[in-house]
């Protein structure tokens, strides 16, 4: 009985741990690696394992860095289940066809090139077809409910609180008489956030596989980040400009229009009308209208009260490309809403094209800007950026509301361990070294055994060296 750390081992994206029991081998996540070229290049590389003798897969969460890579696995022979909580199920429907749909994109951009140049052309990472083969091995599950897998592995979901349908993983293994519990946390939510409820806390665990993306840092409370909002919108009414708000299609943009919804009068959101320019971000607030009944207990009292909470008479869902193009005409009043949230693709770039160098204008960064992104460049301040060759000066007024953040900060993830009755063995993933590392002293205080595994790194669970019980 053991476990390896295949991704997200010292690092934030790519999570997949490979669990053996017996001869039965299951794998929990099967998430792409994001960042620069070289980093995603490693996505085309072969299985660290036969992809044939994988029994199942259980999936955290429907986030790419999770679920990714799962065509890619069946395409490579796995022909076993992929469970997962039923809403997950649901929002990968929307993910994965959006993934392949891009590789397929970025493959004739790119053969294009290619064929120029008399080169061989490449094939995408995976095409549409591939993930919808993959969408075909899903079984949902709900939360709370035990099940068993495999002969010897038993799996309960828990709600997580980082997006719709996220899950904590608890897995009961039995091989030879002997009993371990491994929970595996899957990304945690942020405590207090909106539309979702707090992270279920979990009390028996043998090893715990543990989230440390924000382990060095605290967000600003939820009060700060509203009033911060509310005079951004307040602010940007006196210049008669548009607002422009890169969102992540999921998650992230169903809190802004749950928080335009409710906030309508005090921040003036009356007097805008609200475009959701994102085909994949209004697929995703009708999967979250569908599971409403996952909603924590003040989203279930709004709707009670106030219907959808993602509805406003102002509001606008813009599906197609001329409904998107015919807002680059709008030159005040709009509130824009679109992806991707980092500003690398998706119609937000002709959003910027067409108001970033108007000083009217504002941008509200409410989401993380990863290094390199066309986003961060212009939260970092600068004068002019590149869209399609074309220079266009910055303008607008810009504005990074920090709060808002779909995971738990080192508080947080502390309190989560807290909640075991004893102290288990803890595995770090998903983080970069700093807040790994500084999460591992604060548990270390708590008398916690932890652990920091590198790629590739294998740990018997059944070991009397390891420090599990
Ligand atoms: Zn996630």
């Amino acid at each position: 009985m053991d476990i390896q750390f295949l991704g997200a081992a010292r690092e934030v994206t790519g999570s997949c741990f490979l669990v053996r029991c017996g001869e039965r081998q299951l794998l929990i996540d099967c998430g792409l690696i994001q960042g620069a070229a070289a980093d995603e290049a490693r996505n085309r590389a072969a299985f660290a394992f036969d992809p044939r003798a994988i029994d199942a897969v259980i999936l955290t969460h429907a986030h790419l860095d999770h679920s990714g890579r799962l065509p890619l696995l069946v395409k490579a022979g796995f022909r076993g289940p992929v469970y997962t909580h039923r809403a997950t199920r649901d929002l990968c429907q929307i993910m994965l066809k959006d993934a392949a749909s891009l590789n397929e994109k970025d493959a004739e951009h790119e053969n294009r090139r290619r064929l120029r140049r008399g080169k061989r052309p490449v094939e995408p990472l995976y095409t549409r077809t591939d993930a919808e083969k993959a969408m075909r091995q899903f079984q949902a599950l709900d939360y709370g409910q035990e099940r068993e897998l495999l002969p010897g592995v038993r799996v309960r979901l828990q709600d997580a609180g980082h997006i719709l349908g996220s899950a904590i993983v608890e897995l009961w293994l039995t091989e030879n008489g002997h009993r371990r519990k491994l929970v595996f946390s899957g990304d945690l939510g942020h405590a207090g956030a909106p539309i979702l409820r707090n992270p279920e806390s979990v009390r028996e665990a043998d090893l715990v596989v543990m989230e440390s993306t924000y382990g060095d840092r605290e967000h600003r409370s939820w009060d700060e980040t509203l009033t911060e909002l509310g005079e951004v919108f307040r602010e940007a009414r006196q210049s008669q400009g548009n607002i422009l708000i890169p969102a992540f299609a999921i998650g992230r943009s169903q809190e802004l229009l749950y928080f335009l919804k409710h906030h309508n009068r005090e921040w003036g959101i009356d007097h805008w009308t609200v475009f959701l320019d994102s085909p994949m971000a209004i697929e995703a607030t009708e999967v979250y209208g569908k599971h409403w009944k996952l909603f924590d207990a003040e989203a279930h009292r709004r709707r009670k009260k106030d219907g959808d909470p993602f509805a406003m008479p102002n509001l606008h869902f813009s599906r197609t490309p001329t409904q998107s193009m015919a807002i680059n005409r709008v030159r005040g009043g709009a509130i824009i809403i679109a992806g991707s949230g980092m500003c690398d693709g998706g119609r937000i770039r002709h959003h910027l094209k067409h108001n970033l160098w108007r000083e009217q204008c504002h941008v509200i960064f409410a989401g993380f800007q990863a290094r390199g992104t066309l986003g961060r460049k212009i939260v970092d301040g600068a004068k002019t950026v590149k869209l399609w060759s074309e220079t266009i000066r910055v303008g607008a007024r810009i504005h990074t509301v920090g709060g808002l953040s779909a995971h738990a900060g080192q508080s947080g993830l502390l309190e989560w361990y807290r909640n075991f009755s004893s102290r288990p063995t803890v595995a770090l993933v998903h983080g970069e070294t700093e807040p790994m590392q500084t999460l591992a002293q604060y548990l270390e205080a708590l008398r916690a055994p932890v652990l920091m595994p590198k790629p590739g790194e294998r740990l018997n669970l059944l070991s009397s060296h390891s420090e599990i019980r």
